[in-house]
């Protein structure tokens, strides 16, 4: 039990962003000797969640990447339309490999600690940061902390539940799914005066995620994206029967305000350090440039930042977020119109914050001038 030791660094919460940080510290020849604490109330999250995210090349969680796509398509109305993603290719990782492959990686370091407990407090202190746990306490000299509770607040927020369906594979040869292709977004599905989406990603050609999201204020109960879950797989694959294997559901925050201020050397990252793209929900490839960030300020002793929306999409990102908040326009509308008028690339580009000028015009052209100008206007002059 470590009471009153001193770290260099302590990982506070080690989910997708604590994870990461000690993976990309671990591969650093000098950091990787630091005394580093790792804390988490629940070092068995089991397969809490799927991540999937896009790259153009082979990342460092390229051995535990579990699926991938070269095509994407997405589907309103008579609309549907199939796009090839190349250079990029849509990927998934399983969260309980990730979670196995970076903790088997850091058994390797003496240098490393772990505690299982609740962490109750985290303070800055003079130089450095403490972290109270139910049971223990320590110092550092920098805290990375990515536990939220229940202080997250949105205005809107991603929520969903996913199914992980299995069809009973002696009875069928043909295949159920085309598992080239990942839908992206089916919005043929009851809106709720939101904007909702069905989310299927074909695991093989007989087995597939299928996700009903949402972005809208409010939380739905378990029961209500079930009835929408069943719809959808009566309308689609009637009569055939299937299995659930596997189930997921979550919320993530929607939003471009600050999630936490920054005190001392107590350093927020992932959700709570706002790395969740705010108008698209996804955040694993923002966390590892966030971690990597961090990394590579660590060792050049720069004073640390870690934020990593903070270009010009910030600002669509925001008035993206408007435009869904007010109701502007339809989400359906707004997504089916990009992806009729734009390539995969550009359009994973924009989403990765990686766009040029010419190719946000493109994607910002896509969109009604009359619905996206107020728009801009009313955020430039809120912020
Ligand atoms: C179901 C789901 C699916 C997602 N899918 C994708 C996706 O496909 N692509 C994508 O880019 N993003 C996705 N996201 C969004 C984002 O990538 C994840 O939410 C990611 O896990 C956020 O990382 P994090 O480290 O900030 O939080 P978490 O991964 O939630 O980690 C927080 C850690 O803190 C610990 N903790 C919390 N409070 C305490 C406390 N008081 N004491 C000790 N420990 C504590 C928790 O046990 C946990 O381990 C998904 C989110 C969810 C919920």
């Amino acid at each position: 039990m470590q009471t009153e030791n001193k770290y260099d660094y302590i990982i506070a919460g080690a989910g997708c962003a604590g994870y990461s940080l000690l993976y990309h510290l671990l591969q650093d020849p000098i950091l990787s000797k630091k005394k580093i604490l790792v804390v988490d109330a629940n070092f068995n999250k089991g397969n809490d969640r799927t991540w999937c995210f896009w790259e153009d090349i082979a990342g460092p969680f390229e051995s535990i990447v579990c699926k991938k796509w070269s095509n994407i398509e997405v589907l309103k109305g008579d609309f549907q339309r199939s796009l090839p993603t190349a250079p990029f290719e849509y990927k998934m990782i399983q969260g309980i490999d990730f979670y196995q492959y970076i903790s088997a990686f850091a058994k390797g370091f003496d240098n490393v600690e772990w505690v299982a407990s609740k962490i109750l407090s985290i303070d800055a202190t003079h130089g450095g940061a403490r972290v109270n746990w139910d049971g223990g306490a320590a110092n550092a000299d920098f805290v990375f902390s990515s536990i939220h509770g229940d202080r997250i607040q949105s205005a809107l927020w991603q929520h969903f539940k996913g199914i992980v369906v299995e069809f009973n594979t002696p009875v069928f040869d043909a295949p159920i799914f085309d598992e080239r292709v990942a839908r992206l977004m089916d919005f043929n599905v009851p809106q709720m005066d939101a904007t909702a989406f069905m989310y299927l990603l074909p695991l093989t050609d007989k087995k597939a995620l299928v996700e009903y999201t949402l972005f809208s204020p409010t939380i739905l109960e378990t029961a209500e994206y079930d009835l929408v879950l069943n719809a959808y797989m009566e309308a689609h694959y009637k009569g055939i029967a299937y299995s659930i294997v596997h189930t997921e559901q979550g919320a993530i925050p929607m939003t471009t305000k600050k999630m936490t201020s920054r005190t001392g050397n107590v350093i927020s990252i992932g959700t709570m350090g706002d790395a969740v793209k705010a108008s698209t929900g996804y955040a694993f490839q923002f966390i590892q440039q966030q971690t990597q960030q961090i990394v590579s300020q660590l060792k050049l002793n720069q004073s640390l930042n870690a934020a990593v929306h903070h270009t010009r999409h910030h600002f669509y990102d925001a008035v993206l977020l408007y435009i869904l908040e007010h109701k502007k326009m339809a989400g359906d509308e707004i997504f089916a119109r990009i992806f009729k008028k734009n390539d995969a690339a550009t359009v994973f580009k924009f989403l990765s914050n990686t766009s040029t000028m010419i190719e946000d015009i493109r994607i910002m052209v896509s969109l009604p001038t009359q619905i996206f100008l107020p728009a801009a206007i009313k955020v430039l002059f809120r912020r």
